[in-house]
């Protein structure tokens, strides 16, 4: 059917679609781990460089460059020893023994050190050039992703840029292909997107994950309340740029702040699992517990199945922020000042307040009854859209090609991150990131979980036989060939 559609066929062994921080840190892993060399990988994505959606959607959601995000110094998405970590770089680079000494004192004494996303995205543009990232890196839009008779695959590609290639169809011919695609899109609460949907505003209702820079220019102009809804890391970013705002520009912004699930003090299924809650908040410091990624948590999700599983990720989830001591002073000033107030319930409807269509009144269920809250802005912070269904390529597994659903709905993937029901004679599809959460690994869609899954699908590539399995002598070499920046 391809010869027949005129498709021209390019090969590669090795397929990884996304081309955003799961394929980044998958093809680094192969590249370095198992020896591939770049000619026998090909990244297929939309994007000019990996780290650009997650770029995008951290300053949205109020995360500049020259700010801290959520993970630790470790978490290297350029480094697979995580060793020196981010907080040894910022040591040297700012010639100050703060951000070892804040490691050596965090949690107790200090808070987690967290790296800035500055540094992330400089220490990748060096390993991305290390890797030759840019010669494996092929742009255009993935149409759908079939097997081959034969076996492997075949990933169809609309090829992207404005070469003169731009618009075409090509067929890439690979043995495995990897899958880390992201999130589909914003998730709407059914409120939220009734909302939009009857009144066609999309300026008074903002996702946290959009960009809604206009609601802080306006509130520059002209003093307002603002409802913010969830108790995530998105909505303490949030709050503290609409606080420090105020303070800065004295812009007279109110909030009102609605928890789904107000927490005060601590709380968890048993007592060997709780963590602090304090003034509505969850407070963890990173989204699961640090066992998740490498300790007891892990191993013993890997041996639960179904609704066994289910329910653990029950038990571990839940929004929660990391406790910032300058977030939470923020937070203080804001209370003490009076313009800063907390409620725990639900929205139930979403109306204008006026003719002229300026603000919102929320109807709000509340433990005792319902109550309206005027408002000029709400900026909604309960997450992305997670549903694999709705992405393109993904819809289509499920559809035609074998795959199936985890008990919470995402892909099915087994231990070594292969997409169970799928294989095609030698060949495999490994999904990482988003589309893998809820299986055996709670931590894929973070850094270090992508490192992780990575090294696992390397593996299993290697006892296939289709690369090298990387022992502790060439672990060494490699180490140092990624310290002295040579090419590979
Ligand atoms: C605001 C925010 C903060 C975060 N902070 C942290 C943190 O501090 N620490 C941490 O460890 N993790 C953090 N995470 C999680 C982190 O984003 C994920 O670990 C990681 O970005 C997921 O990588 P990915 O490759 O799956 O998705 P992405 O990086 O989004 O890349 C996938 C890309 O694939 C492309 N694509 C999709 N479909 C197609 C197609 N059909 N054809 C071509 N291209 C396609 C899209 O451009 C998409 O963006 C954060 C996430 C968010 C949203």
């Amino acid at each position: 059917m391809v010869a027949m559609a005129g498709i021209p066929v390019r090969d590669a062994p090795f397929v990884s679609v996304g081309g955003g921080m799961g394929s980044f840190i998958t093809v680094d892993f192969l590249r370095v781990a198992g020896n591939v060399s770049a000619s026998d990988i090909k990244v297929l994505s939309n994007l000019n460089y990996p780290w650009q959606t997650y770029e995008y959607l951290t300053r949205v959601s109020q995360l500049p460059r020259d700010k801290r995000i959520r993970s630790d110094a470790a978490s290297r998405p350029d480094n697979l020893w995580g060793f020196p970590s981010f907080a040894m770089r910022e040591t040297v680079r700012r010639k100050t023994l703060a951000p070892l000494m804040q490691v050596l004192l965090e949690p107790v004494f200090a808070d987690f050190y967290t790296p800035l996303l500055g540094d992330v995205f400089d220490t990748m543009a060096r390993e991305a050039d290390r890797i030759r990232y840019w010669d494996m890196l092929e742009r255009g839009e993935v149409q759908v992703l079939r097997r081959r008779a034969g076996g492997g695959y075949f990933v169809l590609l609309t090829e992207g840029g404005d070469g003169e290639g731009a618009g075409r169809l090509s067929a890439f011919r690979s043995r495995d292909v990897h899958l880390a695609v992201g999130y589909p899109g914003l998730r709407f609460l059914p409120d939220m997107q009734a909302f939009r949907a009857r009144m066609n505003d999309f300026h008074h209702v903002v996702n946290g994950y959009e960009d809604h820079e206009h609601v802080y220019e306006a509130l520059r102009r002209r003093p307002g309340v603002v409802l913010v809804r969830g108790g995530g890391v998105v909505s303490s970013a949030v709050l503290h740029r609409l606080i420090t705002d105020r303070q800065q520009y004295g812009t007279g912004t109110r909030i009102v702040h609605l928890f789904r699930t107000y927490y005060e003090g601590r709380h968890g299924p048993h007592m060997w699992a709780k963590r602090p809650g304090r003034d509505g908040f969850a407070f963890q410091g990173f989204n699961y517990p640090k066992s998740a990624w490498g300790g007891q948590l892990r191993s013993r999700m890997r041996k639960l199945e179904g609704s066994d599983l289910a329910r653990k990720y029950e038990e571990i989830g839940g929004s929660t922020t990391p406790s910032r001591r300058h977030w939470r002073r923020g937070l203080r000033d804001a209370r003490d000042g009076g313009y800063y107030r907390t409620l725990s319930g639900t929205i139930t409807d979403m109306r204008l307040a006026d003719r002229d269509g300026d603000g919102v009144v929320a109807k709000i269920e509340v433990p005792d009854g319902s109550l309206d809250i005027a408002a000029d802005y709400v900026i909604d912070c309960t997450g992305l859209d997670g549903d694999v269904a709705e992405h393109r390529v993904l819809g289509d597994l499920l559809r035609f090609s074998g795959a199936g659903r985890n008990p919470l709905g995402r892909l099915d993937v087994g231990r070594d991150f292969e997409l169970r029901g799928t294989d095609n004679g030698t060949g495999r599809i490994y999904v990482t990131g988003a589309a893998a959460y809820g299986g055996y690994f709670p931590g894929v869609d973070t850094f270090l979980g992508l490192q992780l899954a990575a090294q696992d699908v390397v593996d299993d590539i290697a006892r296939r036989g289709y690369c090298v399995h990387m022992g502790p002598a060439r672990s060494i070499a490699g180490w140092l060939r990624w310290v002295t920046n040579r090419q590979i």
